[in-house]
């Protein structure tokens, strides 16, 4: 039977698998190829009579995640504040650079736009509309949670962005259901969930299912190449390859396409920033290599 990963905690496997959830134990298989089963994974279960169900199969992953462990990741809700904190641009771009390297539909959601004005929200617009879908949201009064829930529908997906901007309150009012009571395994292990965070995902009303990530809050490697960083910023596609040289960076190049784009406004001078110090910080790490 195939089922989908929606939890593990203290060595068992929780597998949803037509509508039920089952407890497994992982085969020892996996262990001794080093490959250890993620909240996220397709996979397919053994039922045995009297004694915990077996996941015997591992499907193809999409993509996978270190920090927070979570796979399959299809959809990427980058949320980030209006005030309170002030967007950071460099961290912005730098989830978008890693989500955009991982193959997910990405969403910009803004939030607290409650306490935002006119021209903030305008300026932000400006840089990011045409290049992502955005949602511009507060968790305070309820403002475009459900334009939200339309654009997760179906899909799985996870909140990602810096602490205090919103992602819990968020996350709350999309309404997750709570898919495994773990009260007994809890007592049995003495690490109840109150005391371990564990990743997990959620199923909701709405057709799609939420991880649930408490630590998705930073990329702390930039994991991209110097030449394919520019393929990373959708915005920066149709310039490509018309630079003078092949191997152009777009950083001091002579007659280089995505440097006049810039200067004639039709790519926005923050996201290039953000290019140009991602580019100094993978030099900087090649260097150190
Ligand atoms: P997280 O660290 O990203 O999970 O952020 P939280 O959900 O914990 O929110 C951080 C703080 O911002 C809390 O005090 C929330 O009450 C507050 N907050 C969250 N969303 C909004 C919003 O839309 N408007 C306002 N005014 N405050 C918000």
């Amino acid at each position: 039977m195939e089922g989908i990963v929606v939890k593990g905690i203290a060595g068992f496997y929780y597998v949803k698998a037509k509508d039920s959830v089952y407890q497994c134990k992982a085969r020892g298989i996996f262990k001794k190829d080093g490959i250890k089963v993620a909240v996220g994974d397709i996979v397919e279960i053994q039922l045995n009579e009297g004694s915990d169900a077996l996941i015997t199969e591992i499907k193809q992953r999409k993509n996978f995640f270190i920090r927070p462990p979570i796979v399959n990741v299809d959809c990427f809700a980058v949320v980030f504040a209006i005030v309170n904190p002030e967007p950071n641009f460099a961290i912005i771009d730098r989830f978008l650079v890693m989500a955009e390297k991982s193959n997910m539909d990405i969403i910009l959601c803004v939030n607290k736009v409650d306490l935002a004005e006119q021209a903030q929200v305008d300026k932000l617009k400006q840089i990011y509309e045409s290049i992502y879908p955005m949602v511009f949201l507060s968790g305070k009064t309820g403002q475009g949670i459900e334009e939200l829930k339309t654009l997760l529908q179906g899909k799985k997906c996870a909140l990602a962005g810096p602490s205090g901007v919103g992602k819990s309150t968020i996350l709350n009012a999309l309404e997750p259901m709570v898919s495994v009571e773990t009260g007994e395994i809890s007592e049995k292990t003495k690490r109840g969930k109150h005391t371990t965070r564990h990743v997990e995902i959620f199923d909701t009303a709405f057709g799609a299912m939420i991880f649930d990530t408490p630590g998705f809050t930073s990329f702390e490697v930039l994991d991209a190449d110097e030449e394919e960083l520019a393929l990373l910023y959708p915005e920066m596609q149709e310039y490509l390859g018309q630079c003078r040289y092949d191997n152009c960076r777009h950083i001091k190049e002579p007659d280089c396409c995505i440097r006049e784009a810039v200067a004639e406004g039709k790519i926005s001078k923050s996201r290039y920033n953000s290019y140009v110090e991602q580019i100094k910080e993978i030099r900087e790490k090649s260097r150190k290599w």
